[in-house]
């Protein structure tokens, strides 16, 4: 029988010790870090995924404004904005939540952040640096999904790693991370053959797709730490992950449940994003 990994205890030990650096900053009557995060229209998951960020912060104690823009807003308009907040010397992280509204560029708006301040690790440049191995801000579940394999203390160096699902979000930038950890791995997607082959030679099995229960315990391997990204409101209103969560448990050697799995961790990357962001501006007196 597998162990689970709970991805919200482990975020709430590392928020415990992020707090007890902001209450240190603000004993020494030092400035406090901030995110900023942009929100263009009412959609709303994005409303409940920002309160959610905002409350997180609210709990380590970074302070965070939310900038509400309307959904015919221009793209000049948007990206004014961002410009803006760049050049606020008390933002430290700025976040465009999204989807932006139709008719509005995400790549032209993420393009326009600050690279320093760029917490959701998006910006080409941080993308880029990523793929060459060089310090710079990771998106935030990717840095979710590696935690926690270090909580399940999986032996990264040399394994077989298998990652379903492609995104910019999640699926590229975790299997970057992987094999910058030296493991060897294999991306597949929705033109894959042999799934299902492919993912039982998985030592390290991630699965970010969006579709409830498609992993079941015939393409686990016995012994794999599997970390199920996904997650899908049934009809009935409850989450879904992925992975098949009692199918599979017992044959993998590790793996987390959703909810309370890679969703919480999501949120404590953003963050500690955010004060690497503060630490690194406040180092180089920006
Ligand atoms: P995307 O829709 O951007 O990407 C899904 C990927 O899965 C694509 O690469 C797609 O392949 C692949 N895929 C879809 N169906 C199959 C299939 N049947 N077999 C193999 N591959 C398949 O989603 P995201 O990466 O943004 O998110 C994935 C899931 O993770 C979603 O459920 C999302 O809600 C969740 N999520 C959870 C987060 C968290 O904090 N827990 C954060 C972000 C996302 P192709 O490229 O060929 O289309």
């Amino acid at each position: 029988m597998g162990t689970v990994i709970y991805g919200n205890e482990l975020a709430q030990e590392l928020k415990d010790g992020m707090k007890a650096r902001v209450d240190e900053l603000r004993r020494q009557g030092r400035r406090i870090p901030s995110l900023s995060v942009i929100l263009a229209g009412e959609n709303p998951a994005s409303l409940s995924y920002v309160r959610g960020k905002q409350k997180a912060c609210a709990s380590v104690g970074i302070e965070s404004s939310v900038i509400r823009l309307p959904a015919d807003v221009s793209q000049e308009a948007l990206e004014a904005e961002i410009i803006r907040l760049n050049e606020d010397p008390a933002v430290d992280g700025i976040l465009v939540q999204l989807p932006l509204p139709a008719g509005l560029e995400e790549s032209r708006a993420i393009g326009r952040i600050d690279p320093r301040k760029d917490v959701d690790g998006l910006h080409p440049l941080n993308v880029g640096r990523l793929y060459l191995g060089e310090e710079g801000f990771v998106p935030c579940t990717p840095r979710g999904c590696m935690e926690l394999l270090k909580r399940m203390e999986a032996p990264l160096d040399g394994c077989r790693a298998v990652v379903v699902g492609r995104s910019h979000l999640v699926g590229s930038p975790v299997a970057r991370l992987l094999q910058n950890a030296n493991a060897t791995v294999t991306i597949c997607h929705s033109h894959t053959r042999n799934l299902r082959e492919i993912c039982r030679q998985a030592d390290v099995l991630i699965v970010a797709i969006g579709q409830p229960h498609f992993i079941d315990h015939t393409y686990v391997k016995e012994g794999a730490y599997v970390i199920d990204v996904g997650i899908s409101k049934a009809a009935d209103g409850s989450l879904k992950g992925d992975v098949d969560f009692d199918d599979v448990l017992p044959v993998a050697k590790a793996i987390t449940p959703v909810p309370k799995g890679v969703g919480p961790m999501t949120i404590c990357m953003l963050l500690d994003n955010t004060l690497k962001a503060y630490e690194e501006r406040e180092k180089h007196g920006l």
